[in-house]
């Protein structure tokens, strides 16, 4: 799932060569996309025998890859977050420049809005999060949420599983184009109310359809 994952991140031009899902294992483990090297360049060519697992102090516990320098995003939001179990870490470009110019994502398409129903978070650091205690203030920042900024980085997304964690970062790079082509307009968006986010989710697919439907069209080869 992990390297599906990456592939789809990849192809849909939510990560470049950096950004990184993983999921929880027993035990207090992982599993996550290796830090990129000389041997793990682009994510969609990626293999499950190059994933690593690493425990929560961050330390590789199994395979031959490094794993990302920003392994504390993931490691501080699983100590913090006993519900998640799926993480995903983006530079998506639309997102992440909402984030850098402080402008809110608002819910203004309807599939995708139950996600911003409550604004983004931010935490307000552009650091690469290399160790524990920036971990850790992500992780608060994060709080209850599904998403956050990263503020002049990108996002993370989290879920009880991978793919919903994919499909809302998916859905947050959605949201944001959306909210920066309307400002670009000089349009005024329409913030979609809660009883037609409600209908509209009530009548939706799942996270499982859609995710179905990211994966398909990004299978295959990919020059
Ligand atoms: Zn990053």
């Amino acid at each position: 799932m992990v390297v599906e994952a990456c592939r789809v991140l990849y192809r849909l031009g939510l990560v470049d060569y950096m950004g990184h899902p993983s999921v929880r294992l027993p035990g207090d483990l992982m599993l996550i996309k290796p830090r990129h090297s000389l041997d793990i360049s682009r994510p969609d060519r990626i293999t499950p025998d190059q994933l690593a697992v690493i425990d929560l102090d961050g330390t590789l516990v199994e395979g031959e890859h490094e794993p990302p320098g920003e392994r504390f995003i993931h490691t501080a939001i699983y100590r913090a977050r006993p519900d998640v179990h799926a993480i995903v870490h983006t530079h998506q470009p639309m997102a992440t420049v909402m984030g850098i110019a402080g402008e809110p994502i608002l819910p203004v398409l309807h599939v995708q809005s139950e996600l911003v129903r409550t604004p983004v978070p931010v935490w307000p650091c552009a650091k690469l999060v290399t160790d524990e205690r920036l971990g850790d203030q992500l992780a608060e920042a994060l709080g209850q949420h599904r998403v956050c900024h990263l503020r002049g980085h990108g996002i993370v997304s989290v879920a009880r599983e991978l793919p919903e964690a994919v499909v809302n970062a998916i859905h947050l790079e959605q949201l944001a184009e959306a909210n920066w082509k309307v400002r670009a307009i000089r349009g005024r968006p329409r913030v979609i109310p809660d009883d037609e986010i409600d209908q509209r989710a009530a009548a939706g697919s799942s996270w499982e359809v859609r995710w179905r439907y990211y994966s398909q069209i990004t299978e295959g080869a990919n020059p």
